[in-house]
């Protein structure tokens, strides 16, 4: 498989799995500048496995297959894409304390159910798990990545998450007193910290 160095520099910040697969389009709150890190079925594949979704192995079976079958690879990708919106509205409402919306709960409650449906029950460390076999099924990609978000819609703790002050992503404040504002301190947090200087001294200086 080709080797993709990008996805293994992207950050990983959420705190949870879900909120890494939203955070993979970079940008502003108010959507201008976005940046999209996922560029195929390969890159979607690359990242799953990054972040220990999938199996090297199976990285490279789903690679070879999506060689194979181009067109229903993009397919694939697309719905991914589709879902990573759905559940980018339904956490950012979440975060910011509005109701989510339907259609994405409806959207993710689908590919849950297909997850579900394809998945089987094996035992792991810590008690049984689902498990999928991709079987040469390209959306496989998907099953693990639904489930993991349904696990965080539905076991508590949703009152950490946070959108980020300085860009659009979305995190869960693992903080003692809740005080993280920024999804990295380097990036976004330093960002605001210098505009805040700047306008304190413009202000000084008259000119604001
Ligand atoms: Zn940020």
């Amino acid at each position: 498989m080709e080797t993709r160095e990008y996805i293994k520099e992207l950050r990983i910040v959420g705190g949870h799995v879900a909120l890494d697969f939203v955070n993979t389009v970079d940008g502003t709150p108010d959507g201008e500048s976005r940046f999209e890190n996922l560029r195929d079925h390969g890159d979607l594949v690359a990242w799953s496995t990054r972040v220990g979704l999938i199996t090297p192995d199976e990285a490279g079976r789903l690679g070879r297959e999506a060689e194979r079958r181009p067109e229903e690879a993009e397919e694939v990708y697309l719905d991914a894409l589709g879902l990573r919106d759905a559940l980018y509205g339904v956490f950012r409402a979440i975060a910011e304390g509005r109701e989510p919306p339907s259609e994405g709960l409806e959207k993710l409650r689908g590919y849950e159910c297909e997850a579900i449906s394809r998945g089987r029950l094996a035992p792991g460390e810590d008690g049984f798990g689902w498990e999928w076999k991709d079987g040469g099924d390209l959306a496989m990609v998907l099953w693990p990545l639904a489930h993991a978000a349904t696990g965080l819609l539905t076991s508590g703790g949703l009152d950490r998450l946070k959108r980020c002050a300085g860009c659009h992503w979305l995190f869960l404040d693992a903080s003692r007193n809740r005080s993280r504002r920024w999804c990295t301190m380097e990036v976004c947090g330093t960002h605001e910290k210098v505009l805040r200087y700047t306008a304190k001294r413009a202000a000084r200086r008259g000119d604001a």
